[in-house]
């Protein structure tokens, strides 16, 4: 069985790479599931999504722990524990990153044991990474070796034809362009073995007592430390406000802000608490004058670090 693992922040099309790869599997005659994994935060924060695909029928349920294939659209996440990225990766395991770093940085980094191999990433495309859904799924594709490029050009016309047809073919583009230049790694993720049943008697029955909420809910020992979460950490573009242009609406900016990381001051101008500010550009899309313009996180940080030199 094959078991492979995307990850992602939301909004770079993970969900999508996994639905591509699992329609391409399923088109090539395997039994597939694919499923992502999110939570209620929007785009910006650190998702994954995952493919089992074997030739008979698959029984193993829930999230891959062991994954014979890791794939990561965006390196930020690599560091980050709560990610998951590095979870379960063993000798075999092949880590595909999609990044502007070189493979031999990533190993030296990371001093895994597996094949370490990137996804080069234009420096100018690194903020928004729109397409590099459709190039993760072709790269992994063809680092599985056993989907033809026609099954998986099918899956993604099939999966990205609600977006339009520039869309799709622009997709198509990048992923060919992924599926040639990763041909010399044809066949590198070897598929894994069937993990054995951890149960050898069916289980008796067992009752569960039914509790009221006021005993079964768990118990929450410390309460508002939710500021102590650092959802800036998530964050790839930054909103940055050109207070020439803000007419300090600011009931409109603070309050749809969905980490109510917009304060107001004392001459009431909106301020962006870049702690908690996850980049969901929500904040940009409902500003009536255009007052906030948006700029890769990794711009900002160089422009603040030269700015910091004496
Ligand atoms: S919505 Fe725009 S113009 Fe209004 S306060 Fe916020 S940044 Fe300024
Ligand atoms: S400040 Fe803007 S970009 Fe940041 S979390 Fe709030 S709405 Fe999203």
């Amino acid at each position: 069985m094959y078991r492979i693992r995307f990850h992602g922040r939301g909004g770079q099309g993970m969900k999508t790479a996994s639905r591509i790869l699992g329609t391409a599997f399923f088109g090539s005659g395997f039994e597939v599931q694919d499923a992502p994994l999110y939570g209620a935060e929007r785009r910006g924060a650190p998702i994954f999504a995952y493919v089992r695909a074997a030739r008979r029928p698959i029984h193993e349920r829930g999230v891959i722990d062991r994954p014979d294939l890791v794939v990561v659209a965006d390196d930020t996440l690599v560091p980050i524990p709560t990610a998951g990225v590095m979870a379960g990766l063993g000798e075999r395991s092949v880590l595909l990153v999609a990044t502007g770093e070189e493979p031999a940085v990533w190993r030296d980094r990371l001093q895994l044991q597996g094949p370490i191999l990137t996804l080069p990433i234009a420096a100018e495309e690194r903020a928004e990474l729109r397409f590099v859904g459709a190039s993760c799924a072709a790269a992994a594709a063809r680092l599985i070796g056993v989907i033809s490029w026609a099954d998986l050009e099918r899956a993604t016309q099939q999966e990205l034809a609600p977006l339009g047809e520039t869309v799709v073919v622009e997709n198509l583009r990048r992923g060919r362009a992924a599926w040639d230049a990763f041909a010399p790694h044809e066949g590198l993720v070897v598929e894994g073995a069937e993990a054995a049943s951890q149960v050898d008697e069916r289980p008796d029955w067992i009752e569960l007592p039914f509790e009221a909420a006021r005993i079964s809910a768990p118990d929450i020992h410390v309460a508002a430390t939710s500021t102590e979460v650092r959802t800036g950490l998530w964050r790839t573009i930054r909103p940055v406000i050109d207070y020439d242009r803000c007419h300090r609406c600011t009931w409109v900016c603070s309050t749809l802000c969905p980490d109510s990381a917009i304060a107001v001051d004392t001459e009431g101008a909106p301020r962006i608490d870049l702690d908690h500010c996850k980049g969901c550009m929500i904040c940009v899309a409902v500003c009536p004058t255009h007052a906030i313009e948006t700029i890769p996180e990794g711009e900002a940080k160089h422009a603040e670090s030269e700015e910091a030199r004496p």
